[in-house]
């Protein structure tokens, strides 16, 4: 999953982005509203991570142009100003949910967690794909009940697929869904990562659409 985070704050964003990045998210990092912006039209985002006071453009206002344009990705503010007012107005622009600093990094992946679950459509934290299920809170991954062990990228890959059942992605979004900026992706990184999950996890969960990309099927 592709997080934006825009914080200015230097300490606050280097530790969000490390700490999310460990937790397996991808995550690109902008510290003023209007990079944010050019952020969100250049590239598909799961969820923006929304700091109110910005340089160059607020918080909110990022946060109201983006709704006007109808766009319905997630938005969890991140904020030092916990007044009531405050977390009103931005729940009331558009955001999901709000966040004040300083908050743990643990609260914040698992309010990432719950907004990425209603976002499509689930309330049970556990992916159940037949045989298969996919927890992506402790990362755990089990077959007919057996432990299987997948490294960060795998999980990666099965999660994003596995989230949307039935949903064809092509090795382009995936790409996009497991690196942000800063990462070169080997052309045929998507297919290692594919030929990986099928022999841990047998070839029936990731089906090849030819020419179009990848998918889990609703029943595997
Ligand atoms: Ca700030």
């Amino acid at each position: 999953m592709r997080l934006l985070l825009v914080e200015d704050d230097t300490m606050i964003g280097e530790s969000v982005q490390t700490g999310l990045r460990q937790d397996g998210f991808a995550v690109d990092w902008v510290q003023d509203g209007r990079a944010a912006e050019l952020a969100l039209e250049t590239n598909p985002y799961d969820m923006l991570l929304l700091d109110l006071g910005l340089p160059r453009k607020a918080g909110l206002d990022v946060l109201t142009a983006l709704r006007r344009r109808g766009a319905s990705l997630p938005v969890l503010i991140l904020s030092a100003r916990d007044a009531i007012a405050d977390r009103v107005q931005g729940l009331d622009a558009g955001a999901d949910d709000y966040l004040v600093k300083p908050f743990d990094l643990e609260e914040l992946a698992a309010r990432i967690r719950a907004l990425l679950r209603r976002q499509s459509g689930r309330a049970d934290p556990v992916l159940q794909v037949g045989s298969l299920s996919i927890d992506p809170a402790t990362h755990q991954v089990s077959l007919e009940g057996k432990s299987i062990a997948l490294s960060a990228r795998e999980f990666a890959l099965i999660h994003a697929l596995a989230a949307r059942p039935g949903v064809v992605l092509s090795r382009a979004q995936l790409e996009e869904k497991l690196y942000g900026w800063g990462h070169e992706v080997e052309s045929n990184t998507v297919e290692v990562y594919v030929h990986s999950l099928r022999r841990k996890l047998g070839t029936e969960f990731i089906r090849n659409v030819r020419g179009v990309g990848y998918m889990v099927p609703k029943q595997a």
